[in-house]
């Protein structure tokens, strides 16, 4: 009895402790990527880690080509893509192990196995595909696989004792492949009997390691969980695990009042709320995946969003904050949309009718309203320009409706703007819908 109670205080005790990290692609996308990831666990040797990780660089991009002609029956152009891929992990391989016989080249070489016994098949046997999204899941997912086994053996090559755990064993999900949704209670089920033994066998600076964006269904189909959804693991990981907090180590020094692909010298912000981070995932800052906060925000974990080139320094912090002194205006730039507008054919209002058909459709194809905004006659929706449903959706709209679209627009959101920070964005050009609230601007420009 005291024993189990002195586990019990244990594991309590280690769970505050967990550090649960996520190390996205852009960490891992070469040799030196794994390298530093490395260094950056080794600072961690006084506490257990639980690190998820996503594909190697723009695997996933490159997994979803090789769908294409998955899907499109192209055999020359299906293996040269999968060729490509092969090199690029087993470029990263070579340098990291130059002892050839080490077991991670038997480990990788049968999940490649895997993945084209998986197309083989699916190209001699076009009948056995499934729909799109479910193919999608079954190949897409080979990404978090080959990086995870890749991190996995090198860190135990450094010295840093790492058990691999199997994503599709803990994260339990429905069926909507490509945007998977979670079975909370048979994922803490899960994830609790794993990691739980686990902390109370291994000493501290012992990491755990699981795949990010990737799960499983009831009948053990692979899904996933949208596009850059380790974040959203991780914070599922995090809250079934009743952890403290989380860290994000990314490409970039911290949350910034701008994407610095597009805007010079943005700022960083030191702390946000949870509030602020989830309006702003929503209107697209691809600093964090959209679902991410919401479960941190119900267990009240604290989030860091640090840099891995930069692993000492503050970065921002995402919590709890009633009262905050807004800094500076926060930009948010979605390029490649398409402003819909639709109109009944009869000139007749748009009514609540019309909404809800209209909405069907949308939902019907997944598409997401960035921002939408109606008249007497008619309504008017900005989409991500997404060619593989789009002109289905629009031609479906035509049925009933009238339909103009304004391709190659930008939406800008602005949270807490000013009107210079308007003026700097639509200077010189026009805007095709404008849309305020007290804290938020959107502005769909060409
Ligand atoms: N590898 C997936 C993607 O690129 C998931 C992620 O990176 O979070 O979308
Ligand atoms: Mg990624």
């Amino acid at each position: 009895m005291l024993q189990i109670n002195l586990r019990d205080k244990y594991l309590t005790f280690a769970l505050m402790e967990l550090k649960v990290f996520k190390f996205g692609g852009a960490s891992v996308n070469s040799a030196a990527g794994f390298r530093n990831v490395c260094r950056i666990l080794k600072k961690y040797r006084n506490t257990p880690v639980l690190a998820v990780v996503s594909a190697m660089g723009k695997t996933t991009n490159a997994l979803e080509v090789l769908l294409k002609h998955y899907m499109a029956n192209d055999p020359v152009l299906l293996i040269d893509s999968y060729r490509a891929i092969y090199e690029t992990h087993f470029t990263v391989l070579r340098e990291l192990f130059p002892n050839e016989s080490h077991q991670v080249y038997g480990e990788a070489d049968s999940l490649f196995d895997q993945l084209r016994g998986y197309i083989r098949k699916g190209h001699l046997y076009d009948k056995s595909k499934k729909t799109y999204d479910f193919e999608y899941d079954q190949i897409v997912s080979f990404g978090e696989l080959f990086s995870s086994c890749i991190l996995g053996n090198y860190l135990n090559l450094k010295g840093i004792p790492c058990s691999l755990f199997d994503a599709r064993e803990l994260v339990m999900t429905d069926q909507t492949y490509r945007e998977a949704r979670v079975n909370w209670e048979k994922t803490g089920e899960r994830v609790n009997s794993a990691i739980l033994p686990w902390i109370a066998n291994s000493g501290n600076g012992c990491v755990a390691l699981t795949q990010g964006f990737i799960g499983s269904d009831n009948s053990r189909n692979t899904t996933t969980l949208g596009r850059e959804g380790s974040d959203y693991t991780a914070a599922i990981l995090a809250y079934v695990l009743k952890t403290s907090e989380l860290t994000i180590w990314k490409d970039v020094p911290g949350v910034l009042n701008a994407d610095p692909k597009w805007f010079r010298n943005p700022k960083k912000l030191a702390i946000i709320s949870y509030r602020e981070a989830i309006e702003l995932a929503y209107y697209g800052a691809s600093v964090i995946h959209p679902k991410t906060i919401r479960p941190l925000e119900n267990a009240g974990i604290r989030l860091y969003v640090k840099s891995f080139e930069k692993p000492g320094a503050a970065g921002t912090l995402i919590t709890n904050i009633d009262h905050w002194d807004i800094p500076f205006p926060i930009y948010i730039r979605k390029e490649n949309q398409v402003l819909i507008s639709i109109s009944p054919r009869d000139f007749s209002f748009i009514v609540e009718e019309n909404l809800s058909q209209i909405f069907t459709v949308l939902a019907k194809y997944r598409a997401k309203a960035n921002v939408m905004q109606n008249s007497a006659i008619s309504f008017s929706v900005c989409l991500d320009r997404n060619e593989h449903v789009l002109s289905e959706l629009i031609e479906e709209l035509s049925l009933d409706y009238e339909i103009r679209c304004n391709y190659n627009v930008e939406l800008f959101t602005v949270r807490h703007y000013t009107p210079s920070a308007i003026y700097r964005l639509t200077k010189g050009r026009t805007v095709l819908l404008e849309q305020k609230t007290r804290q938020t601007v959107h502005l769909v420009v060409k």
